[in-house]
């Protein structure tokens, strides 16, 4: 049991007069070092470095978690319960290449690892599982719940999937067909149309209302007493929902928000819904689509009562890809000119996005992730000048789950020359989503346990942002606090997550530099 583990004995302990271990606590002090840069009189820069002390401490006992899923009996939904089932009773299945074992691939806290230091006797790195950073719920561990607008229950649900094996979900038939999502809020207007014949399992009421947010707490209060857990993490994994309008008086400010849904305003959204009530309950809620259900209003209302959201639209394919390549190509120098992405999916994500207003919202959140990359290369373009970018997504139901991503990346290198990258893409998208749904709660229950204080400021220790940028690795379009810069990056999305937990510990960023290696 891992997080057992975790609680009564870490992998490594920190060796510093900066770094104290109580059994209840982990208290790190840490110098930041940035570089602040000012401007002369004559237009030259000028670098200072500059170091800011804080104190971190991280809370070691992680308790009872659970997830609650909006869209449980989904492709993610049915498929990440399957998983974490088969993984939990170390399930193998017969395949057509061998014996399979459950495993989280895919998952960077569960499958990848990080360089904790350098041997003292060898010189060799040692690398240690992500997991091990800072004491993490197993995901073994986790109570799963949630809820859908339709009613089969998880078994069948994963048979409409079509994702995983025969002969795995003889395995876990049993228990998934015990499970049933809760009856969900369907408010036609903000998913397709072709999504109609699947609503039979709905609260009354067609629009925003008070009592629809009220039902949602109760239904999170009630999953966590029946499971006996300290902390609930909800997660939005339904449809994608088309973008609500943002409109001055309705949804711009949280008192405008709460009082249009007193009022039945037709342009709140159920995932807004969700999300107020998951707020008002202070558990933590992760936005896995694009729709904007953070509303300037949504936003503003966690801010206030200091609970945690995180989001837009997890980070599975075609878009990890490219804000990997795409930080690769622009840090190498070489001016991207047009990127085009095609997406021919046949599941019922595909069919839901098959309708125009609800691809749109995918549109938009496929759209900007590069341009934080470009805006940083003065050399290879100008101010606003960008790379040509299109995003197409066609529904073709015979490919089900395995998602086609077809992208031309068309770059301009050396003295006019041209590269093209083509890549083809194929994978089943529930299966590269379903670990990141594993990431995000994982990551976000480990973000209620951390607080800190800067060295000037009193006694008392704050938790982060409401707004949880630090979940960017796992999300397409992420959500920064107000006024603060988005990073697309993938490589610096995963530093930023893995130095602040090491911050956590008193240990300095992986600086890579390998000094030890090169002085001789
Ligand atoms: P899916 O259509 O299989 O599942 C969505 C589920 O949500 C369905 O079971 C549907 O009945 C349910 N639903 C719709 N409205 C609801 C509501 N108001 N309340 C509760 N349940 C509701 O889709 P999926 O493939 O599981 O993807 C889920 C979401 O994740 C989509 O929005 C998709 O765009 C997003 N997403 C998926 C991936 C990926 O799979 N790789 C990547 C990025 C984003």
């Amino acid at each position: 049991n891992g997080s057992a583990r975790q609680e009564s004995s870490p992998l490594f302990t920190v060796q510093s007069p900066n770094v104290v271990y109580t059994p209840d606590e982990i208290k790190s002090q840490y110098a930041y070092q940035t570089t602040e840069v000012t401007r002369t009189a004559d237009n030259k820069l000028v670098a200072t470095p500059k170091a800011t002390n804080y104190h971190f401490k991280v809370d070691r006992k992680v308790g009872k978690v659970g997830m609650m899923l909006v869209g449980w009996g989904g492709n993610n939904g049915s498929t990440v319960t399957a998983g974490i089932m088969a993984n939990r009773r170390g399930l193998s299945w017969e395949t057509r290449d061998g014996q399979q074992t459950a495993n989280y691939y895919g998952s960077i806290v569960m499958s990848s690892t990080i360089k904790l230091g350098t041997d003292a006797q060898t010189g060799e790195d040692i690398n240690i599982p992500f997991r091990d950073l800072l004491p993490m719920v197993h995901p073994n561990d986790m109570a799963i719940g949630g809820w859908d607008i339709s009613a089969l229950n998880l078994a069948a649900s994963m048979d409409r999937a079509q994702v995983l094996e025969p002969s795995l979900k003889s395995q876990v038939r049993k228990e998934m067909a015990e499970m049933t999502p809760l009856p969900s809020i369907y408010y036609p207007d903000f998913i397709a149309a072709n999504q109609e014949d699947r609503a039979d399992n709905v609260i009354e009421g067609d629009k925003a209302c008070w009592a629809h947010v009220e039902h949602i707490q109760k239904d999170i209060r009630d999953f966590k007493a029946q499971n006996g857990l300290d902390k609930v993490i909800v997660m939005w994994t339904a449809n994608t929902e088309r973008y609500a309008d943002i409109i001055p008086g309705v949804n711009d400010t949280a008192d405008n928000l709460i009082n249009s849904i007193k009022a039945g305003h037709a342009e709140v959204s159920p995932s807004t819904i969700f999300a107020i009530a998951s707020i008002l309950e202070n558990t933590p809620f992760i936005n896995g689509s694009p729709q904007n259900t953070f509303v300037p209003g949504a936003l503003q209302f966690a801010e206030q009562r200091g609970a945690f959201i995180g989001g837009d639209d997890f980070k599975s394919g075609q878009t990890k890809m490219k804000s990997a390549l795409v930080d690769f190509l622009i840090n190498a120098g070489i001016k991207l000119t047009s990127i085009a992405s095609y997406n021919h999916l046949g599941n019922n994500d595909g069919k839901n996005l098959s309708s125009q207003k609800q691809f749109r919202s995918k549109e938009i959140s496929k759209s900007n992730v590069v341009d934080d990359m470009v805006a940083a290369n003065h050399l290879l373009y100008e101010k606003d000048e960008h790379p040509d970018h299109t995003v197409v997504i066609k529904y073709m139901p015979a490919v089900g789950d395995n998602k086609r991503a077809l992208d031309e990346y068309y770059a301009e290198i050396f003295m006019g020359g041209h590269q093209t990258i083509s890549l083809f893409n194929i994978c089943e998208d529930s299966l590269l989503a379903s670990p990141l749904i594993i990431d995000l709660v994982v990551l976000a229950e480990m973000m209620t346990r951390v607080t800190w204080k800067a060295d000037s400021e009193g006694t008392d220790y704050k938790g982060f942002h409401s707004v949880l940028s630090v979940l960017s690795y796992m999300l397409k379009a992420p959500l920064t606090p107000p006024g603060t810069p988005v990073v697309n990056a993938l490589g610096k999305q995963r530093s930023a997550l893995i130095n602040i937990f090491r911050a956590c510990v008193g240990l300095q960023p992986e600086s890579e530099m390998t000094l030890e290696h090169k002085l001789l």
